[in-house]
């Protein structure tokens, strides 16, 4: 089969690998129908070394499924499913919890070990409790927005929840691609009062503006955390949606949060040091967030997708087939492109 293979920084390749097949009881296999090409895709897309092992690539998908293990039981062959970006198995303490990005059993999709979405068909672990079946219409539209359940739209959720987004609060997102965007979607879905996106590139703040946003700050470091204070009577935002992941987005969010706020990050931290410094102490923030458990956050977002109240599939601008996906990497690179939908 034909599969997304990189390499290292810049070098992704479509490449004929060793067909997906069932290795443990409790697989699934899936045809990928729709993937698509990550935000945090790029980390590597730009900073792979050379001498490390070459990577499968992608961990969104909608599947369907060709083939089941002797014990799966609630996931049957021809089912249209959501894959999450992590598997799990459904019954841990952890799954139970609602975090299953912490399964006991659990890892993610775009390593070796089970592979990767952005290919022809791809190995389900632990297939009763990673999948969601979904009994939708084939319609473009909707499959879009039902793709980003596998990812953005339950990650930019999780950033609003764990930023404790409520009615009448004041939220500011911090990114303007597709996460980001989601937690426009999600803050709004929640009831904030105000919605102030952190971003610079002209397209992307005009859907935020429609998918609810009320004010923009273009302006970067301290003089983002300067114009957010100014439109906040000097007190800053209840809750700040970190979507970005880059240690300057982080001193950022720790600058505009309210004392008493609370911080969503979401971005993948790609530095070190992972701490809030003292203000985040003396101000009393609360920060959380980190990998979202998406697969728990399905059942309360699909409905709001199926009866059209929300629209994230909008932050898909283009469409590839699975031979022009190094065209998509590179396009979102250059930010010529949001988010690449990818259709093998
Ligand atoms: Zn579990």
């Amino acid at each position: 089969m034909r599969a997304t293979i990189m390499h290292k920084a810049g070098d992704v390749r479509i490449e004929t690998v060793l067909d997906a097949a069932i290795l443990h009881p409790t697989d699934a296999l899936i045809r990928v129908v729709r993937a698509c090409i990550c935000g945090s895709d790029l980390w590597p897309y730009n900073d792979m070394p050379s001498d490390g092992p070459a990577r499968p690539m992608g961990h969104e998908a909608i599947g369907r499924v060709e083939a089941v293990g002797a014990e799966v039981r609630r996931i049957k062959i021809g089912d249209l499913v959501i894959m999450p970006f992590a598997y799990s198995d459904g019954s841990c303490m952890f799954c139970d919890e609602g975090l299953q990005t912490s399964c006991k059993h659990g890892g993610f999709f775009g390593q070796p070990d089970p592979g990767g979405a952005q290919a022809e068909a791809l190995r389900i672990p632990l297939a009763d409790g990673t999948l969601y079946p979904i009994d939708a219409p084939g319609d473009d539209t909707i499959m879009a927005s039902l793709l980003t359940l596998s990812d953005v739209m339950g990650t930019g959720h999780h950033a609003a929840l764990s930023a404790r987004v409520a009615p009448g609060k004041v939220a500011a997102v911090i990114g303007d691609g597709a996460v980001g965007l989601c937690g426009v979607i999600a803050a709004r879905r929640l009831g904030a009062e105000r919605i102030i996106i952190l971003g610079r590139h002209k397209d992307r703040l005009a859907l935020a503006r429609d998918f609810g946003a009320t004010d923009v700050v273009s302006e970067r470091g301290e003089d983002a955390v300067e114009r957010v204070k100014a439109l906040t009577k000097g007190e800053g935002a209840h809750s700040v949606l970190e979507c970005v992941g880059a240690e300057s987005a982080m001193a950022t969010a720790i600058g505009i949060a309210r004392p008493g706020g609370a911080i969503g990050r979401v971005g993948v931290p790609h530095y070190g040091n992972v701490a809030g410094g003292p203000r985040s102490f003396y101000d009393n923030l609360h920060i959380a967030g980190g990998p979202a458990p998406v697969r728990a956050y399905i059942d309360d977002l699909l409905p709001d997708i199926l009866e059209g109240r929300i629209e994230p599939g909008r932050v898909f601008d283009r469409i590839v087939g699975l031979e022009d996906v190094p065209d998509g990497y590179r396009a979102m690179n250059e930010r010529t492109a949001l988010k690449v939908m990818v259709r093998p």
